[in-house]
């Protein structure tokens, strides 16, 4: 991937979305400000670092993708902000086990898929959006990224593929969705917005060695919702 990127100097060289721009964000990040408290994890933060965010938005957008803000990428939908990525992210670690094999449902631009596969993760994504699953793949091809994806109504998971050590849901639903739960591993963590369009809570998932599921609120949010059905 590094070597691909150092190929892109018309993207690299450019002034906003240069090195210098992009460790200012890592410093935000790492810093915390009121309300984003302080992403903690050097692996995140260096994933973060390493996965140009320009190359997920549109061109003309590029210039404003190292700001801590979601940015639309058309069908009336968005790339998250980059602290709401990073904190889910991170919320996957925290816990004992590291986890290997994680599924996401919304895979939009692809960047919090890239982020998963730069950490190393064995990624699954869904979307149910097919034009903006095609330009996520073309990315990851780009980049050389391993990332398998499947367009489909992701309410129903990847049941074929799960159990998964690690669910991140970046769509809102008002409840937690059974059926992915129902895929989450043993000892697993599944992170999700809960709530109405108003705003959500990023609720995190454990379910341990009993089947039993312990809930932690971790952050107000806004996402776009969880939708039903597949459109091309
Ligand atoms: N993770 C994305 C964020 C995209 S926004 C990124 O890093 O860019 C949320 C995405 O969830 C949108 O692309 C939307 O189409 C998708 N989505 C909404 N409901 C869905 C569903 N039921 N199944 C799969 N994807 C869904």
């Amino acid at each position: 991937m590094t070597a691909r990127m150092r190929l892109q100097p018309e993207a690299i060289g450019m002034g906003m979305t240069s090195q210098r721009v992009r460790d200012r964000l890592i410093e935000r990040l790492r810093e915390g400000s009121p309300g984003s408290r302080a992403i903690q994890n050097e692996n995140v933060l260096n994933a973060v670092r390493t996965v140009p965010r320009h190359l997920f938005v549109d061109e003309a957008l590029a210039a404003r993708a190292y700001e801590d803000n979601a940015l639309p990428i058309g069908h009336g939908q968005t790339i998250s902000q980059p602290w709401v990525v990073a904190r889910m992210t991170e919320a996957l670690f925290e816990d004992g086990v590291a986890p290997k094999k994680v599924l996401e449902i919304g895979t939009g631009s692809g960047y919090q898929a890239a982020i998963l596969a730069a950490l190393g993760l064995e990624v699954h994504t869904v979307e149910r959006i097919g034009d903006l699953l095609r330009t996520a793949r073309k990315r990851f091809r780009t980049l050389g990224l391993n990332i398998r994806s499947k367009h489909d109504d992701g309410r129903i998971g990847w049941p074929e593929n799960g159990p998964f050590d690690a669910i991140i849901v970046t769509a809102a639903a008002p409840a937690l969705v059974d059926a992915l739960t129902e895929q989450l591993a043993v000892g697993g963590t599944l992170i999700a917005p809960v709530g109405g369009s108003g705003g959500q809570s990023l609720i995190k998932l454990r379910k341990d060695a009993d089947g039993n599921i312990e809930r932690t609120d971790l952050a107000p949010v806004v996402f776009v919702p969880l939708l039903s059905g597949m459109v091309d």
